[in-house]
């Protein structure tokens, strides 16, 4: 396969960043970097149109990206702010017909109860958009088209999450624990998305102490840290403080695989 590119449409924890009414300085900062839709990745080439999650902010991600389609709709969980945008597929679904979804069979099922009109064929409101379920399968890789898309399995607390490889790729989010076995999949890869909410312990989340053990274990090329929240302090400001193969993603930033 050709290189891809990876586009952070957001990099936010679940509140995003500014906290609605909030005075922190990082949630006033001017740095364009510390602006944070919730966490979504799109990937792209000039064969296939991938994105990873789709929070509350998808219809804004999906203008400021000129995201032009969407073959397939992967989720790493149910968290609504993974997932709160789905309404907004509609007008990928009037240009395109029905779009694929892939996650977890406890993640689809999750949707199917709270966007049942998208779900569901019968009684069909006019203008419902549809999707086709594609159930994700632990130590199962599929494929997309041509495109072989591999599942990690990982923990957010107590609830699990997938993420997931193509090619030298790694995009891993709302993680606390990850089991060795998953771990050798994605070692070494050219590029590593994870999470990182702030530099103090979280039950469901890595910090920044974490984050970065998992890299050094991990031993990516480089690494990106998103899933960021305001109490982490500024963009310009933690990124000094990070390895030299290790960078803060932030909204809008584009890279090449
Ligand atoms: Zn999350």
């Amino acid at each position: 396969m050709q290189g891809f590119k990876v586009y952070f449409l957001g990099t936010g924890t679940s509140q995003g960043i500014p906290v609605i009414g909030s005075n922190h300085p990082v949630c006033l900062s001017n740095d364009k970097r510390d602006k944070r839709l919730r966490v979504s990745v799109w990937i792209y080439s000039d064969d296939f149109s991938f994105v990873i999650d789709c929070g509350p902010d998808f219809r804004q991600q999906m203008l400021n990206s000129n995201c032009p389609k969407i073959d397939a709709l992967l989720f790493t969980h149910e968290h609504a702010d993974h997932t709160a945008g789905l309404d907004d597929i509609r007008p990928f679904y009037f240009k395109q017909g029905d779009i694929a979804v892939y996650g977890h069979k406890r993640v689809l099922d999750n949707l199917a109860k709270r966007f049942d009109y998208i779900f569901s064929n019968e009684n069909k409101y006019p203008g419902a958009p549809s999707v086709t379920q594609h159930v994700v399968v632990e130590n199962q890789p599929f494929l997309i088209d041509k495109v072989k898309v591999n599942p990690i399995n990982a923990s957010h607390g107590n609830l699990q999450v997938f993420g997931y490889q193509i090619e030298g790729f790694v995009y891993l989010t709302d993680v606390k624990t990850i089991e060795a076995t998953e771990i050798g999949k994605i070692k070494n890869c050219k590029v590593l998305v994870i999470n990182c909410l702030r530099e103090t312990p979280h039950n469901t989340h890595f910090n920044l102490e974490e984050a970065l053990e998992f890299i050094s274990l991990v031993q990516p090329e480089r690494a990106y840290l998103t899933h960021i929240s305001h109490l982490f302090g500024f963009h310009s400001e933690i990124e000094k403080r990070l390895p030299e193969n290790v960078f803060v993603a932030y909204d809008n930033l584009e890279i090449l695989i």
